[in-house]
């Protein structure tokens, strides 16, 4: 590696969809900027969250942990912020630190364990999910409200932190040239979508970059009888469960229950994009700062979010369901010290491998209790990282069963490059958040080679009977390996009662 350690800027939005990303393949939008960062670098194609909810994806892309070690697994678990991050390790490895923006892992504290952030020289965090316009926001030194729109204030506050180290930081006289990791962590585009004056309505048939309505899924009409009951019990229809405050306007009177649907999905995706725009002028506005400082090249730059998200497709907007839309996480980083432009990777990797792949790029040890892997030798030196594709898979819990606004089922489940297995356990454990009503159990399994939309479940399809079996199998052993436990309904996979566990 180079003498030099690298500056790390980690900007990370919030519900941001990969499918509302240029690089990515979006019809909906562009996102010139973030593409920038890609080009510049690499784009990674099958990163996942393990747990496809904001608070439990932040919490496993700081410590480097599955929810059920870091102990965020719904949205009322609030975080013991005294468990070690990516962040305490590099601030003891002598890295300065700070953090910017949405949080929301809990405030001060209860039970006696403390939730504001803790491993930061500096933070700001927005208190709870954040507001967009004229935000607050909690330091060291207390609450205040900061004028402006979050998205800009965030990036502003970044770029105040870092120059605030500039000449002779720890007064010997001699400057401070310690590296430093600014984690700038937006609220757009979540819920409900409130844009900026200078991007409102640039998505709006007739506006600026738009001009023509924006293109309708080819799922958005998907009755999901291809689906379990638990897929069709959720609140999540851009039909049925998007409010007026979603909407910022009432449904025009006269139209069909269709014309209704479009009208709507037209709306969310307006304000949606215009969230969006605002977030990637803002990587833009980072990157060229970053340029004009001449620390580009030293730096490395990373722009994700905390999960995917469904924009209209089979009919929904939302996440926590173990489907493609949800899981799929953008991730694109630029390091052009180290690694080659254009690239882009397609092992199947995790949140919960970020932590250890930035400590490893800063050359820092990874701590023991951290249990992602570094991919980072996959995009410094692609050729020597050893893959084998059969192999790769990863394990997937969403915890917050039926909440009282989504109503999605606790499930868990599998993925390989080519399948997906689901076992809706349906069950809320007693955990903040989830209701006490049980549903019946259900499994799923799709094919993404023969059906990559995930319209046909295959689980009780005698063709795919010995595909489920290896599947479960290797589910069981994965949840083994990050030590988590089988729901108690459900039965030993078949292969391992038998005794004969797949070899990979
Ligand atoms: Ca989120």
């Amino acid at each position: 590696m180079s003498a030099r350690r690298p500056n790390i800027v980690f900007m990370l939005s919030d519900d941001h969809a990969a499918h509302a990303i240029g690089t990515y393949g979006s019809v909906v939008n562009r996102t010139p900027h973030i593409d920038a960062v890609a080009a510049a670098g690499v784009r990674l194609d099958n990163l996942f969250a393990t747990n496809s909810l904001c608070a439990p994806s932040r919490a496993s892309i700081l410590t480097g942990t599955y929810s059920h070690v870091n102990g965020v697994t719904t949205l009322d678990t609030f975080i013991d912020a005294s468990q070690p991050t990516f962040v305490t390790a590099l601030r003891e490895a002598g890295y300065r630190t700070a953090f910017v923006g949405k949080w929301h892992m809990g405030q001060g504290s209860s039970d006696g364990v403390d939730h504001d952030p803790q491993g930061f020289d500096r933070w700001d965090a927005l208190i709870d999910q954040g507001e967009y316009h004229d935000p607050r926001f909690l330091s060291a030194d207390g609450l205040r409200v900061e004028p402006g729109y979050a998205t800009d204030l965030i990036t502003d506050l970044a770029i105040d932190w870092v120059e605030s180290l500039d000449g002779d930081g720890d007064g010997d006289g001699n400057g401070d040239d310690r590296p430093w990791c600014v984690l700038v962590w937006h609220k757009a585009p979540h819920r409900p979508w409130e844009p900026d004056a200078a991007h409102a309505g640039m998505y709006a048939e007739g506006g600026p970059a738009g001009g023509q309505p924006i293109p309708v899924p080819p799922t958005f009409t998907d009755d999901l009888a291809g689906r379990s009951d638990t897929a069709r019990r959720a609140a999540m229809r851009i039909a049925d469960h998007l409010t007026e405050e979603d909407l910022k306007a009432p449904v025009p009177p006269g139209l069909s229950a269709d014309e209704e649907a479009l009208w709507k999905y037209q709306r969310y995706m307006e304000d949606y994009l215009a969230c969006v725009a605002s977030v990637d002028d803002n990587v833009g506005r980072l990157t060229s700062w970053l340029a004009d400082r001449g620390e580009l090249d030293d730096t490395i730059v990373v722009y994700s979010s905390d999960q995917g998200f469904f924009l209209g497709d089979h009919g929904w907007f939302d996440k926590r369901f173990m489907y493609e839309e949800s899981i799929r996480m953008p991730f694109v980083l630029s390091y052009p010290r180290a690694v080659a432009a254009g690239q882009a990777l397609d092992r199947i990797v995790t949140n919960v491998d970020i932590a250890a792949t930035l400590l490893d790029a800063a050359g820092v040890d990874v701590p023991e209790r951290m249990q992602g892997r570094s991919f980072w030798r996959d995009l410094t030196d692609p050729a020597a990282a050893r893959r084998d594709r059969e192999r790769e898979g990863f394990y997937y819990r969403y915890w917050m069963h039926d909440d009282r606004s989504h109503q999605v089922g606790a499930h868990y489940g599998y993925r390989t490059h080519r399948y997906t297995l689901i076992f809706f356990y349906n069950d809320g454990l007693g955990l903040p958040g989830c209701s006490d009503r049980r549903f019946a159990q259900e499994w799923e399994l799709y094919d993404l080679e023969a059906d990559p939309e995930e319209l046909v479940n295959v689980a009780e399809d005698p063709a795919y009977a010995a595909v489920r079996d290896e599947l479960e199998a290797r589910m069981w052993l994965a949840q083994q390996q990050v030590g988590d436990d089988p729901h108690p309904d459900q039965p030993v996979p078949r292969l391992i009662a038998e005794g004969h566990p797949p070899t990979r």
